[in-house]
């Protein structure tokens, strides 16, 4: 549990029924917009892990023999508590993850959506029937949960990213145990407790909290049947082959670098509104952030000239303040590394027109301003690696043809968008590039929670995707039952 106010608190953990403190190692949880502690936060032990696994599997059994329809019912009343703090949630997510108000009542948003989906299990989990598939022989598939499923989460969508895995697995009759990010624990704390205030039974559902130790716990335990990623590359490929070779179930959704084209055609000013939402949109940190701009011939001109003007007019401070236009990155250490990134293009030879270095030294924040480099070559360091912030690099092609071979060049493939007013472009371009959430005229691509999101190549490692109806698979085990009566 979780208390509001400013002083310090300690985060907890939720084993077998109880809300309690980890017993690891206690970190503590910044405010990024001051870089002041609000938070401490007891890791949770390998034993406080087995604890929760087995408290977990203990549960499974009378969970999956609820009835669908009554196993809804807690998330009903979930949806309709997190509606009601929906702007305590948005304010806890702000203060420990940096973006502003406003995109994080956004998110919450975004997360309930999660939930009323989740709540049609009964139609969702549904399998087929045919009679007579030979004579007197019907056919029929149902779907069964899995047992001990386990998510994992990344800083960046400490609200909504939890509730890609949790609704769905609960609904379909798994028993969970979440591991939210340690740098952002206390707002999925919160959710966890609006779900027992909603009615689920306390053991259904376990929360622990820590770093790389509590996940090698859950991905060692035999008793954990499936394991939801999301988080950066080489830890979601980790997670994926080590969880494969412990036979357990696996979906990692790994980083990005996603390209934004621009035909000459596109409608400039509202191209521009999308590009800036969706590069400098919670200060870069979302998976789907645009951070490569691919003007096609004569569009780089009027592109850069309008983009440049209007990236210049964002406000950069604490995301609490009402109408602010960006906040601070996440910790003191991404802000350094976005920073680095920013020196190495420089140093690599690209021009920096929008330079957010500055912001970086105006307060004890973890700030970087909005940051735009022009003639960014494909092989320099920041147009292949993904920085996970404000900083977006120019990169000019002559041709569509062009700005499709770049994009199928990168070893990424989560989102991309084209800008243009051609049906033909367009389709062309969501036919030929290698990426799996393609957006024409969008800015962030972000599927809705009835269809499924993940990317493709190194954003994305696993079969079945995150929400949408790849969840109620992920989540269940299928069965064909035939009968034939003598
Ligand atoms: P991260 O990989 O550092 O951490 C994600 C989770 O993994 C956390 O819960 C963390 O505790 C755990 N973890 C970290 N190091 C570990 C290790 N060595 N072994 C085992 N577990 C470990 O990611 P982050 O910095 O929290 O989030 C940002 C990243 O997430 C970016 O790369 C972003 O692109 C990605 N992301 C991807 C999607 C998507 O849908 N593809 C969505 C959101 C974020």
């Amino acid at each position: 549990m979780i208390a509001t106010e400013t002083t310090l608190t300690t985060v907890s953990s939720l084993v077998n029924g109880k809300w309690e403190s980890g017993n690891g190692e206690a970190h503590p949880v910044f405010n990024p917009a001051t870089g002041e502690s609000i938070a401490s936060l007891p890791y949770s032990s390998v034993a406080d892990v087995n604890r929760a696994v087995e408290s977990a599997h203990a549960a499974f059994q009378a969970w999956k023999e609820t009835p669908v329809v009554d196993r809804v019912q807690p998330l009903y009343k979930f949806k309709a508590l997190l509606d009601k703090h929906a702007n305590e949630i948005a304010g806890i997510l702000t203060r420990e993850n940096g973006k502003t108000i406003d995109d994080a009542r956004v998110e919450v948003r975004r997360a309930i959506q999660m939930v009323e989906v989740a709540c049609g299990m009964p139609s969702l989990m549904m399998g087929d029937s045919l009679n007579d598939v030979a004579r007197g022989i019907d056919s029929r598939t149902v779907r069964e949960p899995l047992g001990v499923t386990v998510g994992i989460t990344p800083f960046n969508f400490p609200a909504m990213v939890p509730m890609w895995m949790y609704p769905f697995a609960l609904a379909c009759g798994n028993t969970f145990i979440l591991k939210p990010s340690e740098k952002v624990p206390m707002t999925p704390t919160r959710c966890v407790e609006l779900l027992l205030d909603a009615g689920l039974p306390a053991n259904v559902f376990q929360l622990v909290h820590g770093g790389k130790e509590t996940v090698d716990a859950l991905l060692a335990h035999p008793l954990v049947k499936s394991i939801s990623f999301v988080g950066s590359t080489p830890i979601a490929k980790y997670i994926y082959t080590t969880g494969a070779a412990y036979g357990k179930r696996v979906q990692a959704l790994g980083g990005a670098k996603n390209h934004l084209v621009v035909m000459p055609d596109a409608n400039m000013e509202k191209s521009v509104e999308a590009i800036i939402s969706s590069a400098f949109g919670a200060a870069g940190e979302r998976c789907l952030a645009g951070s490569v701009l691919v003007p096609v011939g004569d569009a780089a001109g009027p592109l850069l000239k309008l983009l440049t003007e209007k990236t210049r007019e964002i406000t950069v401070g604490d995301g609490s303040t009402e109408g602010m236009g960006m906040g601070p990155v996440v910790t003191s250490e991404h802000q350094k590394k976005i920073l680095g990134y920013i020196d190495k293009g420089v140093a690599e030879g690209a021009d920096i027109c929008c330079d957010g270095r500055v912001r970086s030294q105006e307060s004890d924040g973890y700030f970087v301003g909005p940051t735009i480099f022009d003639n960014v070559k494909p092989g320099m360091t920041i147009a292949r690696e993904e920085i996970f912030g404000p900083v977006l690099s120019v990169i000019r092609v002559p041709t569509l043809d062009d700005a499709i071979k770049l994009v199928n060049s990168s070893e990424f493939g989560n989102t991309t968008s084209i800008f243009t007013q051609n049906g033909a472009s367009a389709r062309e371009y969501q036919s030929r590039v290698e990426v799996g959430m393609i957006g024409v005229n969008i800015g962030v691509a972000a599927p809705m929670a009835f269809f499924p999101f993940a990317g493709w190549k190194n954003s994305f490692f696993g079969d079945l995707h995150a929400h949408g109806k790849d969840a109620v698979y992920f989540y269940t085990e299928q069965k064909v039952l035939m009968t034939r009566w003598f």
